[in-house]
């Protein structure tokens, strides 16, 4: 299933680019904008104070009418992506609070006034903010290093580090999100693998056609190469 499809069908059940299972778990359809049209310009990290166990208790919590909030996405501590808003539908994540709107001067699209929940995608991480340093597991930095890979691609995101935000630059009150920003390490090698990824793929296709040239375009095999290719690319 390509990228456009699980955007129009609302949900995904695999990540289409890491084969990652991804657990739908519809919030109350009051806790985000069921209406809105979401296209992310930038991708926001949270924490929802919950213990980093085995019980996911946000998720169930977005169920609740009460919640007045969500993310589209959570990331439990043993490597699980749950899906709690559909597609197209904008969460009621990281509204901007007496913070100066970020601005990413990278010739990109920039914010300018618009709501930010409608301009992107976000994540709460299952833990605490003043231990997420400890909890922060290598199998959660994996749906983390995932998710931020498939946002800089499903989004088409300039591949800079600067279009992830934490909850704490956009809100006064808030101090969630900033460590695994800034200091897990996360941000950086989801980049930087985007961008491997990417080159290895161009670099395939530059020998291949090398070889198609050398071979006067004969080889039927280099053919089959490149549709195989073609379909990796087609993939995310
Ligand atoms: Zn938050």
């Amino acid at each position: 299933m390509t990228i456009d499809e699980c955007i129009k069908g609302g949900w995904f059940g695999t990540s289409p680019f890491t084969d990652r299972l991804v657990i739908p778990y519809p919030a109350y359809v009051g806790n985000y904008y069921p209406d809105r049209i979401c296209k992310p310009i930038a991708l926001f990290l949270h924490e929802p104070q919950e213990e980093a166990d085995g019980r996911e208790s946000t998720p169930v919590w977005f169920q609740n009418p009460n919640a007045h909030g969500s993310t589209r996405w959570y990331a439990d501590n043993d490597g699980d992506l749950y899906q709690c808003v559909p597609f197209p539908a904008a969460a009621i994540a990281n509204g901007l609070d007496r913070k100066p709107e970020p601005k990413f001067n990278d010739g990109g699209q920039e914010f300018n006034g618009v709501s930010l929940n409608t301009l992107s995608d976000n994540i709460e991480i299952e833990g605490w903010t003043h231990s997420i340093a400890q909890t922060f597991s290598n199998a959660q930095y994996g749906g983390v290093l995932d998710w931020l890979m498939l946002g800089y691609i499903m989004w088409d995101l300039p591949r800079n580090t600067a279009r992830t935000l934490s909850h704490f630059q956009v809100s006064a009150d808030r101090s969630d999100g900033e460590w695994v920003r800034t200091k897990s390490g996360v941000v950086q090698e989801a980049v930087s693998r985007v961008l491997k990824l990417e080159k290895d793929v161009q670099d395939i296709k530059a020998l291949l056609w090398k070889e198609a040239l050398r071979n006067n375009g004969q080889d039927a095999n280099i053919w089959t190469q490149a549709v195989r290719i073609n379909a990796l690319e087609a993939k995310p």
